[in-house]
């Protein structure tokens, strides 16, 4: 079972069993189900995890596989519970962390595009340089 609070600011000191949800930060945090003591980090954003708050419980969406840790563990959390899942073979660590890689990517790549499409930093630069041709043709 696990309880979830929203808060700010993630605590320095987080509690066993507790997910911490700042909206704030786009940030969840708790510390690792298997009673590790590792601290596991989940931003929230559509290549992260996805959060779903039905006004008592709160979801988290894809698993959380903690294949960086000692103890690998691998769980949902569904409805303010933990739900254990097979443990990690390194087939599924590497095609995951690839997935992973390759999501930010395109993520990374659709976010530079739409600042570019919003500023037009482009069209300026386009138009700028055919000014520059066309100054320096236009002086000779
Ligand atoms: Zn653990």
């Amino acid at each position: 079972m696990m309880t979830h609070k929203f808060v700010e600011f993630i605590p320095a000191k987080p509690e066993e069993g507790v997910l911490y949800i700042s909206i704030e930060y786009k940030t969840a945090t708790h510390l690792c189900a298997c009673g590790c003591g590792e601290r596991v980090i989940t931003p929230i954003s559509p290549v992260d995890w996805n959060m779903t708050f039905n006004g008592e419980t709160v979801s988290l969406s894809p698993s959380i596989g903690n294949w960086r840790f000692a103890c690998k563990s691998h769980y949902f959390i569904r409805n303010d519970k933990v739900e254990w899942a097979g443990s990690w073979g390194k087939d599924e660590i590497n095609a995951c962390q690839s997935a992973e890689i390759k999501n930010e990517r395109a993520y990374m790549h659709k976010k530079t595009k739409d600042s570019l499409d919003n500023n037009n930093p482009k069209v300026e630069k386009k138009r700028n340089i055919a000014d520059w041709f066309l100054g320096f043709f236009n002086n000779k």
